[in-house]
């Protein structure tokens, strides 16, 4: 049996309470109740914190598996902004500066590509505070002390000419990727004096007269607390680490999607809010998920190589299964709007793998931190028939290749900086950066599918109030972050989710 304390004060984290019985009742007590210790978690407690309340932050994951899937992340951020001198007075110095070229990203643009890759499905009003906010979000994080870059190595290319010119409306990234995103948030929330308990697995909301006044859960010796305050900040992630939901909400097969990031995100406060009466909102049926190295070992949760395991060079080259034939279109677009929809085309594939292709002349063009990291699943060869044999791909994928190189329109020239029109004319087509593959030694990279998070979530108004089947607020109960529905569906652009966390977290914690 669990023992149930209710405290109004703990001086605990989860290492600090090991060995210790029963902790102490203090008689301080909290303003704001933040559960998950992620990016959108953080944002809440800081405007919280200063606008003076009091936070106490319940994270799951102990100091060392801390930080969700924020962790996990490479830190990209999407903003909108007029260009480089719109962004150098939060972005880290770099000598590249000087030879650099960002195209503006307007918020109109953004908009749009929400509206694209969403299929008109995003919820409007909340993409169009996404929009218009996520810059000022940044710089208000980067004011608290958070540290950004331009993401040269991900989002540019060199030109002949040493210059750099970024591309896909991505641009702006955390220094140190995610690690250093939650080592600056915990500095961060250190300063601001926020109470940080980890190891404190919420179960539960604590509910009096209609009021969310609390929340129950258990530390890491399985020991139960209630701890209560005015509003309760729900920022728990989605529900993407949790293989009974993904196959009850997702559909079949999704239980064997390797997990990319926490594991700790199971959905049970997902659970709790809807037990209380809290709406369903955004698409439950649909997640982000990446094509992911399907050999390395330790292909899930890895808190070492994190995002590296993602396999994002595909635009260069081709895709096969395990047939030996091509299923999608490597070209249809930049990476940015493709890779999140791509994870799920290589489920659906039989064995739930497939093989990213690439020869002699387009293997140096690929991500360094992506496919030169140690112990990467690839297969190399001197022939398609050889790398058919190395990999039990059908021997028919020499035949793909073959008619894959013929007909390439060799007369317009490749420009991975634009979407160039070089296309494939074989079904389907290749309509951007086709280039033959025949030049020996042949790269076979395994590829299965990685989920990084789900799109369905709580329903909440554009405060981060969650919000009941009837379209009222549950009093004192707050939403941001992944566990906010309504942004995406189907697919996402690259680099929303942080924003999406920072923009409705900072708005859930001003208001809560
Ligand atoms: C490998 C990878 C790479 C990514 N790269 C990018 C990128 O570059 N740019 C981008 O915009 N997005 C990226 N994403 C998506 C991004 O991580 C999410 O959109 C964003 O981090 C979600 O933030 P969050 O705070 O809502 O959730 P999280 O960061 O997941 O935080 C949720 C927190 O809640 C805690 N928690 C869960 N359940 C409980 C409970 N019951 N009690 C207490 N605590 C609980 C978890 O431990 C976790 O710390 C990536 C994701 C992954 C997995």
């Amino acid at each position: 049996m669990r023992k149930l304390i209710t405290a109004l004060y703990l001086t605990s984290g989860c290492t600090q309470l090991k060995g210790t019985k029963v902790p102490e009742i203090s008689a301080k007590s909290f303003d704001v109740i933040v559960v998950g210790g992620g990016n959108a978690g953080f944002s809440a407690a800081h405007a919280a914190a200063e606008r003076g309340r009091r936070v106490l932050l319940l994270e799951r994951g102990t100091s060392d598996s801390a930080g969700g899937n924020s962790f996990y992340t490479a830190g990209a951020t999407r903003i909108p902004h007029t260009g480089l001198d719109d962004l150098r007075s939060f972005v880290e110095f770099d000598d590249r500066h000087v030879v650099t070229e960002v195209p503006p990203y307007s918020s109109e643009e953004y908009l749009a590509d929400l509206e694209k890759v969403t299929d008109g499905r995003t919820d409007r009003d909340m993409a169009n505070v996404l929009v218009h906010e996520a810059q000022h979000a940044v710089r208000w994080l980067h004011g608290l002390g958070l540290r950004y870059r331009l993401m040269y190595e991900r989002q540019a290319y060199q030109r002949p000419d040493g210059s750099y010119l970024f591309w896909g409306g991505l641009h702006v990234g955390n220094v140190g990727g995610g690690e250093g995103l939650i080592a600056d948030h915990t500095r961060v929330a250190d300063r601001l004096g926020e109470e940080v308990r980890y190891g404190a697995h919420a179960r539960s909301l604590v509910v009096e007269d209609g009021r969310v006044v609390g929340v129950r859960y258990t530390d890491c010796e399985d020991v139960e607390h209630e701890v209560r305050a005015e509003s309760v900040v729900l920022a728990a992630g989605g529900f993407e680490a949790n293989a009974d939901w993904r196959r009850e909400h997702l559909g079949e097969g999704w239980e064997n999607a390797k997990v990319r990031g926490t594991p700790y995100n199971t959905g049970d406060m997902l659970a709790a809010a809807l037990e209380i009466g809290a709406a369903k909102g955004g698409d439950w049926s649909t997640c982000h998920s990446v094509q992911w190295d399907a050999e390395a070992e330790n292909n899930e949760s890895n808190r070492e190589l994190t995002n590296r395991l993602t396999r994002q060079s595909y635009p260069l080259g081709i895709i096969v299964n395990r047939e030996g034939e091509r299923f999608l279109d490597e070209g249809a677009d930049f990476r940015n709007y493709t890779y999140a929809k791509y994870g799920r085309e290589i489920l659906r594939q039989p064995g739930s793998i497939a093989w990213q292709l690439f020869d002699a002349e387009l293997r140096p063009s690929l991500r360094t931190e992506e496919y030169d990291m140690p112990g990467i699943g690839v297969h190399i060869a001197d022939s398609i028939e050889d790398l058919a044999a190395a990999t039990g791909i059908d021997p028919q994928v020499a035949v793909t290749v073959k008619s894959f190189n013929a007909s390439i329109d060799r007369n317009v020239p490749c420009d991975p900086t634009v979407k160039d029109g070089r296309a494939a004319g074989v079904e389907p087509p290749k309509s951007n950066w086709a280039s033959p593959l025949e030049t020996p030694p042949f790269y076979a990279y395994p590829v299965t599918c990685g989920i990084t998070f789900t799109f369905g979530g709580l329903k909440g108004d554009l405060d981060g109030r969650v919000l009941d089947e009837e379209g009222h607020a549950i009093q004192g109960l707050f939403v941001c972050g992944e566990m906010l529905g309504g942004l995406f569906s189907g697919n996402y652009p690259g680099g929303s989710g942080l924003a999406a966390g920072m923009v409705f977290g900072r708005r859930a914690g001003a208001i809560a």
